[in-house]
């Protein structure tokens, strides 16, 4: 099977294509299980060699596609498995932050498509069970035919600028050092673009324009798109909205808090955008 170059290996195939051996991503509850010593940067998922270990407390195995020319498949485990020599248990947001990123997109891949299951076993329409098709991932009723397909929410995300200064602001849940872009989810009907105005001027009543596309990522809680950007602010005086924001603040390049998303993660990544061009200029 020929994949193009630039998905580093990656391929989202919904059908296996039957290769010798498989990589396994394990799965207990929403942590992943990993193989002891390897990268978790790289490959932290495990060989189908040790299948058999697995295999006791396996509940559900659904094909994620090829990663390294390999089948690859999310297996949901009982706790149990957790036990077993040579794998370890990572907390999923702690092998998204250091994950690069095919590692990245099979882990929310596997933790999507299992949460997708749980939460489509009946028809939205009708009441009647869903079932699994062997072609595609859809879940498909009964009786009225209806396919559901795994649902994926757009998000817009936005580190807005001013010069060598950019906006940080701290969700109202969040710890008192914790800052980072501030993000909302698409209306129904909104494009990106009026999803950023509407978002920015009612969490910190500013206005932005010059808004510059940077990048997308999945993020599994539960199934959002990320769409991330950098945007100027037109106005610069901040007043947040008490409510999902508590507090933001313009943060120079050079002095940013010490609680930051890292770069593999969407509002990591458009930080770090910005420290590069700001060094650039004003360095
Ligand atoms: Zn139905």
């Amino acid at each position: 099977m020929t994949i193009p170059t630039s998905l580093n290996g990656f391929y989202a195939n919904p059908l296996a294509i039957n290769t010798n051996s498989t990589w396994i991503i394990a799965v207990i509850g929403r942590d992943i299980l990993v193989a002891e010593g390897s990268s978790m940067a790289n490959n932290p998922f495990i060989d189908s060699g040790r299948a058999h270990l697995l295999e006791p407390f396996c509940q559900r195995k659904i094909t994620l596609g090829q990663w390294l020319s390999r089948d690859c498949e999310v297996w949901e485990l009982t706790p149990e498995a957790a036990v077993i020599k040579g794998v370890s248990l990572v907390v999923l947001r702690d092998l998204l932050a250091v994950a690069g990123e095919e590692v990245f997109s099979l882990a929310c891949r596997a933790v999507q498509l299992l949460g997708w299951q749980d939460t489509h076993r009946f028809c939205g329409s009708c009441g009647k069970p869903n079932h699994t098709t062997g072609k595609e991932h859809a879940m498909t009723c009964s009786d009225c035919k209806i396919n559901n397909y795994p649902r994926i929410s757009p998000c817009v995300i936005v580190l807005v600028t001013h010069g060598d200064r950019c906006l940080l602001a701290r969700n109202a849940s969040w710890a008192p050092n914790r800052f980072s872009a501030l993000a909302g989810f698409l209306e129904a009907g909104e494009s990106a673009e009026q999803a950023l105005h509407r978002e920015v001027f009612e969490e910190v009543s500013v206005e932005i324009n010059n808004i510059c596309y940077i990048g997308s990522q999945s993020w599994p809680y539960p199934g959002q798109l990320m769409l991330g950007f950098i945007a100027d602010a037109v106005t610069q005086n901040i007043k947040v909205d008490g409510i999902e924001i508590a507090e933001a603040n313009w943060f120079r390049y050079d002095q940013l808090p010490e609680s930051m998303a890292p770069p593999g993660i969407m509002a990591g990544a458009l930080i770090k955008h910005f420290v590069d061009q700001a060094t650039l200029v004003y360095g």
